[in-house]
Order: C-alpha cells, then structure tokens, then sequence
C-alpha cells in the first residue's frame, strides 16, 4: 500500500513505526493543522496492529482485517468524529461499555479513535479525562485535532502528543490559494516553483495554460486509445510552427503528467471538478499509473538532454504504444 502522508509526515510516521514495534503507550493525541492527515495515519496505526499481513510494520490496507476496519465494521475498533456533531459524553460511556465485554475479536486489544476531538462537551472531556485515567485492560486512545489549545491540559498530559506538519508543499500552496489562485493552478504551480510570486507569474505564462489544456486533453483521449491521444499532442500541441515555445510547453506538460499520475497513484485529493474526473476516469487507460510514472520520468531524462522536441515527443508514444501491444 503506498501512503502519501509517510512523506509528508515523517515525524508523525516515525513515532508510529516506533509504537508498533516496541508496543504503544495507552494514549496518543495526533495534532496539527487541516489536511495533515492525522485521521488517515490513525487508522493505519489502528490497522497495523491486526492486520496480518503487515510489511515493515505498517498494515497491508486491503486484507480482509484491514477493509473491515476501513469501513467500521471491526468490532475492536471504534471511531467517533467530532466533525459535525459534538462528541458526547454518552458517546465516550458508549465506548467505555463496548469495551468492558471481553473482546469481540480475536485479538484481545482494544482501540478507539476520537476524531476532532476538540469538538466535544465538557461532560464528554471529563468522562474522556476519567477513561485515559482508569484504562481498562489493552484499550489504545488514538485522539485526533486540528486545535490543541482547545483539549483540556489534564487530558493532553496523559497522551503521548505526535505533532503533525503542513508539508513545504502545503504551506505554499496555501498561500497560492490565499492569493487568488484556483485550487488546482496551486496544486500545481506549488510543486513547479518555490514561492508564491512564481506560482501567479507561472499562472499567467501562455506556456504553462497550453500545457495544462494539452495534457488534459492528452488524457482523455488516450483513454480512448493512446494513438489518438498522440496524434492529438502532434496536432494540437507539438507541430513545427507554434506560436509559443515547444520546449518549454513539452517540459510543462512532462511535470503536470507526473503531477497527475502521483495523484492518481497517492489518491491526492484536489478541489477541481476536472481534474477529479480525469483522475476518476485513469481506470480507463490500460496503462498502470505506476508505469506510467515511470515512462514520464524517462522522457523527462530524455528531454533534459536531447534539445530536438519532436523526437521527444515521438519517444513517449513508443513507449506509451510499446507498453500497450
Ligand atoms: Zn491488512
């Protein structure tokens, strides 16, 4: 199982690396900000700990165990999100009941995850506050917040705290966001350029608008089939008399496909309907993204060394139509 966020969080994964394999504390509390996928590492930590088929410690992610914990269908595991409604103190005496019968499973460990958990009663943080204090047998707290001013002290001091951090990645593309750019312009123009003035001038590059349209349009219809989607780069983008400059756009075009097939490879989720779809609809090419990836990288090797675009161009269709005869 490849999981995005082991880059993005290498501290938060290292501590969890650690837990799982000298055994965990009763109580971890998983904070920073939004989108730093705390709930997703929390699970996995969770999973980890049944899964049968763990590589490196870490939980397969598609095995029967770890989809029923996915899905909330494992008895041992219980998860309450604070996200729309306040966790309450019935929720936590819920969690405490559950777990006070002997275990449902086979395994005898116990975990309960409180997601937002900033987001509860006052009622629910003193029964929580009670619970951390008189463990009951092998029971794991995994809490979760974007908000660590908001958790009673009393509760953090009885937590091993796991901070976890916007990625450099994150912080500009934030930023990008902040200064008007569209989600997906930031996503990006982030991992193109370093800073917030080369994302808008990017932006505005006639290069960077054609590359993006070329490589869209480049997909869907190579979903269809691969020599039309080259016979549509040629037309449309990489023919002897443009306007613009080729190399420039064929770089452009390489960088926002290998953008593109991580995301299809990590499952990124980016606020833009078209690109969504276009990732959605990548089980339609007959092409792994994996290997796609790879390809792309080749030819961006490629690219680097050889000025002549055409030629490069006329690479990637072999390899593409190598890959699918
Ligand atoms: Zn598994």
């Amino acid at each position: 199982m490849e999981y995005n966020f082991i880059v993005e969080q290498p501290v938060a994964y290292r501590m969890v690396k650690n837990a799982l394999k000298k055994g965990s504390a009763h109580a971890y509390l998983f904070h920073g900000p939004k989108g730093t996928h705390k709930l997703e590492m929390a699970m996995v930590f969770a999973q980890s700990m049944f899964c049968e088929h763990t590589s490196d410690g870490m939980a397969c992610g598609c095995c029967d165990t770890c989809l029923r914990i996915q899905q909330g269908l494992f008895a041992d595991i219980i998860l309450v999100d604070g996200e729309k409604v306040s966790i309450k103190k019935e929720d936590i005496l819920h969690i405490q009941k559950e777990f006070s019968t002997t275990a449902l499973e086979k395994y005898g460990k116990k975990i309960y995850i409180l997601n937002n958990c900033e987001n509860s009663t006052a009622a629910a943080m003193n029964s929580l506050l009670k619970f951390l204090e008189e463990p009951e047998g092998d029971v794991l707290a995994i809490l979760c917040t974007d908000q660590l001013e908001r958790i009673l002290p009393t509760i953090v001091s009885r937590c091993q705290l796991v901070p976890f951090r916007l990625s450099d990645y994150q912080v500009i593309k934030k930023y990008g966001i902040e200064n008007g750019l569209s989600e997906l312009d930031a996503h990006l123009t982030s991992q193109l350029v370093s800073n917030v003035t080369e994302m808008e001038n990017l932006v505005k590059q006639e290069e960077y608008q054609t590359a993006l349209s070329l490589w869209m349009g480049f997909m869907k219809k190579c979903y269809e089939d691969i020599q039309g989607g080259m016979l549509y780069l040629m037309l449309e983008g990489f023919h002897a008399k443009t306007k613009y400059s080729n190399k420039e756009v064929l770089e452009l075009f390489l960088n926002i496909g290998v953008i593109f097939t991580q995301d299809c490879l990590y499952q990124r989720k980016v606020e833009s309907e078209d690109w969504t779809k276009l990732i959605a609809d990548y089980s339609k090419m007959n092409i792994s993204s994996q290997k796609l990836l790879s390809i792309l990288l080749s030819i961006k090797d490629r690219s680097l060394r050889n000025a002549n675009v055409l030629l490069t161009v006329d690479q990637l269709g072999y390899l593409l139509l190598k890959e699918v005869n």
